[in-house]
């Protein structure tokens, strides 16, 4: 099921129609306050939010997407009609997953769905990473740092896993932003350091074993 947040009547028939001529279930809503009724009966995989809506704005939607448990780990795409850097970066901060510009093709649409959809994808339940004192469950998406359970947004673990996947090496801004993010945001790596700082934080002890690396990028290693 793919959720459909769009107050332009046409696009968001138009939206619902082409996902469900691809092979999704999808339904539309014209506001914030349409999607958090859906939201309690339904879980979707995935939301594509327009960002200028009537009343809340897909900022603000989206902030509180990404403040509850429940609804924090939903793939966001925001459908933006604004070009601007600011925008992007703004969006990607506050943890949407890709966004589409307005003109956009149907079939470009599909296919960063279902990108979206093949990055997020759980795998199996019971790979387990570990690094020093951190224990990351990967399929259940949690991470325990000494036995105690840390809230991580769905980047933030993504950041993390991957930065454990290959601890002790120093990986580029470039490369998590195409390992976390999907592809090069034009080289838009102030959102990495956002993210960085952010986990840093939820670490609190954990986060010295997170390393900036001057010049090059970040790196976990071990510390007992
Ligand atoms: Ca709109």
């Amino acid at each position: 099921m793919i959720y459909c947040v769009e107050d332009e009547k046409n696009i968001r028939e138009l939206l619902v129609y082409t996902l469900e001529a691809t092979g999704f279930s999808a339904k539309g809503m014209e506001d914030g306050a349409g999607l958090f009724q859906a939201l309690k009966k339904e879980k979707p995989e995935l939301i594509l939010l327009d960002i200028m809506l009537p009343g809340e704005d897909g900022y603000g939607v989206l902030e509180k997407l990404k403040a509850e448990p429940e609804t924090r780990n939903i793939p966001v795409i925001l459908v933006t009609a604004r070009q601007s850097e600011f925008d992007k970066v703004r969006g990607l901060d506050a943890g949407a997953d890709d966004y589409v510009t307005k003109p956009f093709g149907m079939m470009e649409l599909v296919s960063r769905v279902k990108a979206v959809l093949r990055r997020c994808r759980r795998p199996e339940d019971s790979q387990e990473l570990v690094c020093g004192k951190l224990r990351i469950s990967v399929g259940r998406h949690e991470v325990y740092f000494d036995q105690r359970k840390l809230e991580l947004t769905r980047k933030e673990f993504e950041l993390l896993q991957y930065l454990v996947e290959n601890a002790g090496m120093v990986m580029s801004r470039n490369q998590i932003l195409g390992y976390v993010w999907g592809y090069d945001f034009d080289g838009e790596t102030r959102t990495v350091d956002v993210h960085v700082r952010a986990l840093r934080q939820k670490l609190g002890e954990a986060g010295e074993m997170l390393e900036t690396v001057r010049g090059v990028g970040y790196r976990i290693i071990e510390r007992k």
